[in-house]
């Protein structure tokens, strides 16, 4: 079924950004020239988080901030065409998402998210990366 008028469709899927996106990347490469050391992708781990830290007992999401509706963003909101579609689509991502949240944090593991505006602007970059060495950090001490 087509759900979506062409214009709508070339918008979604410039939308659609498989594994492996560029802020994920840069994302990776930094904590690598930081010291650290992870797996990425593991299957074996609910919702196969993007970056794990087997030291620290952490896992980060890369979230991008429309496909998984980062509230108070401007990319977290349901389109107005077929909102209806979206509504539903996006309610299951998020439930999808805070389940395996909840089954890693049940398991001791430490989940953070990171959205993909977190990652725009040089300032505004520097101030995520600093708090997510943080939160890894203390944690690890802490376990
Ligand atoms: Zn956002």
């Amino acid at each position: 079924m087509d759900i979506w008028s062409k214009d709508k469709r070339s918008d979604v899927m410039s939308r659609i950004r498989s594994k492996n996106t560029k802020p994920e990347i840069d994302l990776r490469s930094y904590l690598h020239a930081a010291g650290f050391r992870f797996r990425i992708h593991r299957k074996d781990l609910p919702g196969k988080p993007d970056i794990v830290l087997p030291k620290y007992k952490t896992v980060i999401f890369v979230h991008g901030c429309f496909w998984h509706y980062h509230a108070d963003c401007n990319e977290g909101r349901i389109p107005s065409s077929n909102s209806k579609f979206w509504q539903t689509k996006l309610s299951k991502t998020i439930e999808r998402d805070l389940s395996h949240q909840a089954a890693l944090t049940a398991a001791g593991w430490q989940v953070i998210i990171i959205w993909e505006c977190e990652l725009e602007g040089k300032q505004r970059l520097e101030q995520t990366l600093r708090s997510l060495i943080d939160k890894i950090k203390s944690y690890g001490q802490d376990a």
